[in-house]
């Protein structure tokens, strides 16, 4: 029987590393679904489609991506149609382009019907924007995890520090695209970054990691014994 959790909320809340650390205690599959949509953003630049005007070859490029997560312990391994792209999703040029492919519902449904494929007869922590508005409306446990904009940019900037990547944005370069990007996740007409009815709401704000992991933590093992 499958058992789901749900992760969704804005970029730079901790979704990524949470879950991660959850799916590793609970041994449960971490889904990335932002990796995915990364897949397809990436896919599109890599045949020269920049433009979201482009929107019937995006879709048809959406329809021959195939994505492929492999799990090495706690690490994740993205496969872009049997080419490792665990960094090449990551960069600022997909980061840009992935809200407006990510808006275009026919996009959409291919996704949403590959992580439900993905979920099938598993036990499951999937992390997004819609997993448990859309994905899983069903879900066993739903979590919706915020923290304020500006201490949101400040992780993503230590983040690209730390990993030596978009090194030449700055500070406040890395805030106006969050902000931008939170303004198109949650105004776009299919599937809008939102709070899913029955959803846990944590504001991470003034919280570590581990006091978030805890909570969440906490919040899936008292569902589990309540089933
Ligand atoms: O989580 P991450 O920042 O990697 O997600 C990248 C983008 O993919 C988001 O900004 C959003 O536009 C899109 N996305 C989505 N639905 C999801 C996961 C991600 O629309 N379930």
């Amino acid at each position: 029987m499958s058992f789901v959790v749900a992760i969704d909320g804005p970029s730079g809340t901790g979704k990524g590393t949470i879950t991660k650390k959850i799916a590793e205690e609970l041994n449960l599959i971490n889904i990335d679904t932002g990796a995915m949509y990364r897949c397809i953003a990436l896919n599109c630049l890599n045949q020269g489609i920049n433009q979201i005007e482009e929107k019937e070859k995006i879709i048809e490029i959406a329809k021959n991506t195939n994505v492929k997560i492999e799990h090495h312990g706690a690490e994740q391994e993205i496969f872009l149609n049997g080419e490792n792209v665990s960094y090449q999703i990551r960069t600022e040029e997909v980061t840009k382009f992935v809200s407006p492919v990510s808006a275009i519902s026919e996009v959409r449904e291919i996704m949403t019907d590959m992580q439900r494929k993905m979920a099938e007869g598993k036990q499951v922590i999937m992390e997004g924007r819609d997993i448990g508005t859309t994905v899983f409306p069903n879900a066993n446990v739903k979590i919706y995890l915020d923290a304020a904009a500006e201490e949101r940019a400040n992780r993503r900037y230590k983040e690209y520090q730390e990993k030596g990547i978009n090194l030449e944005l700055s500070y406040e370069e890395v805030l106006k695209a969050i902000e931008e990007r939170d303004y198109r996740d949650s105004h776009r007409e299919i599937s809008p970054l939102s709070i899913a009815q029955g959803a846990n709401v944590i504001d991470t704000t003034n919280m570590t990691i581990e006091e978030v992991a805890n909570k969440v933590k906490q919040i899936i093992l008292e569902t589990k014994e309540n089933n």
